[in-house]
């Protein structure tokens, strides 16, 4: 029995007492019993005082929770709506259910009403297709929750877009469903940035060649490949001419302009699979995957032949003329190294700048005279 049926009953058994009392009472058992009754109200009308003490107290912690349930929302809604992130709530099958004004102006919308609206006429959208779609929404039906993914989205214009998101699936316990919440930024510009970050620290600003750095580096890597298959690989060093001369004669923009044409007969001469880049100054490099020394020596005289039958207009009509010096090595991808390749290479450079610069010489016809430091085994 509650406290207040306790004290309902009690008043019940009060009032009976009071009426058999005016019924049937003397006036001295009435007296008593009167006081009795007086006392027993009394007791009564605290525990009632009491009671509306409780229940207003009640009733002021419920209108607090409820002001800060209400403050709460409006926090949350307001940040839901002001952030500069896209915020989305979806069903686990890839259905948005509600996105904010962050995430709507990420894809080209006013509103979140005008995103749901074209999400449901397209139902990969804003996904770039559905293999994107899929990379989000099967990561989160395998492992509940993703971290950092990097998406490609595509604008209500065309436009394509990278995101990154990171979301978690939860289970609603009213509906019993899976739905997924996340927060999505728009990095198509950090990306932008940063595939320009890489193409400035791979390749050479004058020429576009590789530098010297991402040369060795990709040399390295496809070294590893040749090892592998025990591969023959060739390396040639190629050296502008009398380079210094072109910039004394002709000014140094001539002298970057000869830079550039090398540049582009390299790039034209040689295969798709051959590595080329700048060593630095007057100087570059080519390493030729699976090719022997042979074949080396004659993509190098081609090389070598193109370069000295080009010409360069000057400002005041006369053609320059300019020609380059190669050294060439070759061997099987286990048992040289990288460095070997280049000391071979540029010891018959040294060798054919000596012979009378334009020509090709090979690490061969210098050995005789200098031993080279070939190791046996480089793995
Ligand atoms: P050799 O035939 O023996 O190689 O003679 P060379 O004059 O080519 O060799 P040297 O090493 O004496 O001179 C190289 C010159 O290349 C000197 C340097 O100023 C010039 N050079 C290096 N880098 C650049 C560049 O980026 N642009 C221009 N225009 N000149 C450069
Ligand atoms: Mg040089
Ligand atoms: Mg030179």
């Amino acid at each position: 029995m509650s406290a207040v049926d306790t004290l309902l009953e009690g008043e019940k058994r009060t009032l009976e007492a009071a009426k058999a009392l005016l019924h049937d009472g003397t006036s001295e058992s009435c007296a008593e019993a009167f006081a009795d009754l007086t006392r027993q109200y009394g007791r009564l009308l605290r525990h009632v005082r009491h009671l509306i003490r409780v229940g207003d107290r009640m009733q002021e912690e419920l209108n607090n929770l409820n002001d800060r349930l209400q403050r709460s929302e409006v926090k949350y809604r307001s940040l839901f709506e002001n952030v500069s992130e896209g915020i989305f709530i979806a069903q686990l099958d890839g259905r948005f259910l509600d996105v904010n004004p962050a995430l709507a102006r990420i894809v080209g919308h006013q509103t979140p009403a005008e995103f749901l609206r074209a999400h449901q006429e397209d139902f990969w959208w804003p996904f770039i297709d559905e293999d994107e779609h899929k990379r989000l929404f099967g990561a989160l039906a395998a492992h509940g929750q993703v971290a950092h993914l990097h998406l490609r989205l595509r604008r209500w214009n065309g436009e394509a877009l990278w995101v990154e998101v990171n979301a978690h699936a939860s289970l609603d316990p009213h509906h019993a469903v899976a739905t997924v919440e996340g927060v999505l930024s728009d990095i198509t510009e950090r990306t932008r940035i940063l595939e320009e970050l890489r193409h400035l620290a791979t390749v050479d600003g004058l020429t576009g060649l590789f530098n010297r750095r991402h040369f060795m580096e990709l040399c390295e890597r496809e070294l590893l490949q040749a090892r592998r298959y025990r591969l023959e690989v060739a390396l040639l060093m190629l050296d502008a001419d009398l380079f210094k001369t072109v910039n004394d004669t002709y000014g140094h923009d001539v002298g970057d302009e000869v830079l550039r044409v090398i540049a582009r007969l390299c790039q034209r001469q040689m295969r798709e699979a051959d590595i080329i880049g700048r060593l630095g100054g007057e100087e570059f490099a080519v390493l030729l995957p699976q090719t022997g020394l042979e074949a080396a020596l004659g993509a190098a005289e081609r090389l070598r032949h193109a370069i000295a039958q080009t010409s360069l207009p000057l400002a005041d009509g006369r053609m320059l003329r300019f020609t380059v010096s190669i050294g060439v090595s070759a061997g099987a991808a286990h048992t040289v190294s990288l460095p070997d390749l280049l000391k071979l290479a540029d010891r018959a450079l040294y060798t054919a700048k000596n012979r009378g610069r334009n020509q090709v010489v090979s690490h061969r016809d210098i050995v005789q005279d200098q031993p080279a430091s070939t190791s046996d085994s480089t793995d």
